[in-house]
């Protein structure tokens, strides 16, 4: 590591990574930090016992939306990782109790009639179809203003406007909470369109031997390319700034010096803790601490002696979903939790050895400050609906690893263990969304935090897109 560089990179997640191959894309010379032994944040992946275990389990696009956007930006469209999709996937689900497989397959059509079929079991109404059929027409159509025109309304009153049935309002609000990690009556419908509008399509596993991780490591691998350098177990302690700019860092009491940092670690972090409050406008210091974040997300990593299912995605979505979302919001751990799985070595068989299986699941906690919630209990509670979802599981259990929002916390130095970032509700949005670019010179921040778009590790690399107006020479 040398004293000086022109660009400075706090974090290896998806928004430093992709902030890091951009800023050495365009010929400045970059150094990459990461307080961690691995790289990847909330999407980094570790081996224990020959399985590789997602920290967070994460589904997300790859060469479509941010991520291959980014690698395509930066002249490296051959690091986009190799990828299962989706809609090639067999799934296993419950919905309001009632149990359905969709099998494998890779023609659309056929899914949908199999969807419909099962869904069936609902007893939707013929209105019901023709409200489905309008969304959809309308979603899959909507130009980008029409979604911005939807920013700062609720996603409950924009789904009103379409739907009366409740499973409609289930399988849309299950998703959107697992997803964005907020209430439908919070949430941007601006977003959960723009959700919709991409549908399925080109959602998936990267398969390329690194889990999730493989997402940061292109993006890694394109920083190295242009001459990057990346230090790992190397925490920033301190940005410094002098007259409203910039000068660099400080990590364990050395000094590196750059005009420009660009920290990933969370909005909030960076203003409260690396720079410290005093450098800031007292009013922009209210906003940063008043700014709302998604729920705490919590996974279990299952490493298993045999495979207990053959379909590769799946989860369940309870009935009485508002319910539900209302105690989770307040704390109150719910009579049941809605979760979501991803047999990630069915997808990839380098993620677990020969004849096993890693199943990883994810659920949603509350927006409350860590060591509030007794996460056990709610662990608990999701692990006996996995073991009632696959029976048996429990005879084959390896080991099953838990990460609380207390140790997203502590892994990606967040003051809480978010799952996404700043909640995409309707007054976090679109011009109301943090701005990237700070109001001290050279101090930008990346991640999911400031990205306007998307959603999750997606919404993380659109944050670091959006700097490359300010990182051009
Ligand atoms: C359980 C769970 C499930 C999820 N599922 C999905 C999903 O299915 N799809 C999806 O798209 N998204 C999902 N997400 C959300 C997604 O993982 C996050 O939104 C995204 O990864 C955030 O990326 P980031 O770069 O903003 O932050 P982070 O990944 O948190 O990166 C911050 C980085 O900064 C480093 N750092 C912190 N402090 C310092 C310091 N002082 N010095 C040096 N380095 C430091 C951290 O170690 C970390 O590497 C999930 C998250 C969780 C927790």
């Amino acid at each position: 590591m040398e004293d000086k560089y022109d660009v400075i990179v706090i974090g290896t997640g998806c928004g430093g990574a992709a902030a890091g191959a951009l800023a050495a894309y365009h010929g400045h010379k970059t150094l990459i930090l990461e307080k961690n032994s691995i790289i990847g944040g909330r999407t980094a992946t570790y081996e224990k016992q020959g399985f590789k275990m997602d920290h967070g389990h994460v589904m997300l696009r790859c060469d479509r939306g941010p991520h291959g956007k980014l690698l395509r930006m930066v002249d490296c469209p051959d690091l986009i990782p190799k990828y299962s999709y989706a809609l090639d996937w067999g799934v296993q689900v419950s919905i309001a109790d009632k149990k359905m497989v969709i099998p494998p397959h890779k023609r659309r059509a056929f899914l949908l009639l199999v969807m419909l079929k099962e869904i069936f079991n609902f007893r939707f109404k013929p209105d019901d179809w023709v409200s489905f059929a309008k969304f959809n027409a309308k979603t899959l159509n909507m130009s980008g203003r029409e979604i911005e025109e939807l920013y700062h309304i609720d996603a409950k009153t924009f789904l009103n406007r379409y739907f009366t049935n409740k499973y409609f309002h289930l399988i849309f609000g299950g998703t959107t909470t697992v997803c964005l990690g907020a209430l439908m009556e919070e949430v941007s419908a601006g977003v959960v369109a723009s959700i919709s509008k991409a549908g399925l399509k080109g959602l998936g596993y990267p398969v390329n031997g690194e889990g999730v991780s493989a997402i940061p490591h292109s993006f890694l691998k394109a920083a190295k390319k242009f001459n990057a350098h990346l230090k790992l177990n190397t925490a920033v302690d301190e940005i410094l700034v002098e007259n409203n700019e910039v000068r660099g860092v400080m990590i364990n009491g050395r000094f590196i010096e750059s005009s420009i940092v660009i920290s990933s670690v969370g909005i909030g972090e960076t203003v409260l803790n690396l720079v410290g409050e005093d450098k800031f406008e007292a009013e922009y210091v209210e906003r940063i601490k008043n700014l709302k974040y998604s729920y705490e997300g919590f996974s279990l990593k299952y490493a298993l002696d045999k495979p207990v299912t053959k379909y590769p995605w799946g989860g369940e979505i309870p009935d009485n979903l508002e319910k539900i979302t209302s105690d989770m919001s307040r704390g109150i751990l719910p009579e049941r939790l809605p979760w979501m799985y991803v047999a990630a070595s069915s997808l990839d068989p380098a993620i677990a050895p020969k004849g096993k299986q890693a199943i990883f699941v994810i659920s949603g906690g509350t927006p409350e400050v860590p060591g509030q919630v007794d996460w056990g209990k709610w662990m608990d509670k999701v692990k006996s609906q996995v073991a009632e979802f696959f029976p048996g599981i429990n005879r084959h259990i390896i080991f099953c690893d838990e990460t609380t929002p207390n140790h997203i916390a502590s892994f990606s130095g967040r003051i809480c263990g978010d799952a996404v970032g700043v909640a995409q509700t309707i007054d976090q949005v679109g011009e109301l969304r943090p701005s990237p670019v700070s109001p001290i010179k050279g101090l930008f921040y990346s991640g999911a935090d400031v990205g306007k778009d998307h959603v999750g590790t997606e919404l993380a690399t659109d944050g670091a897109i959006s700097l490359e107006p300010y990182l051009q020479i």
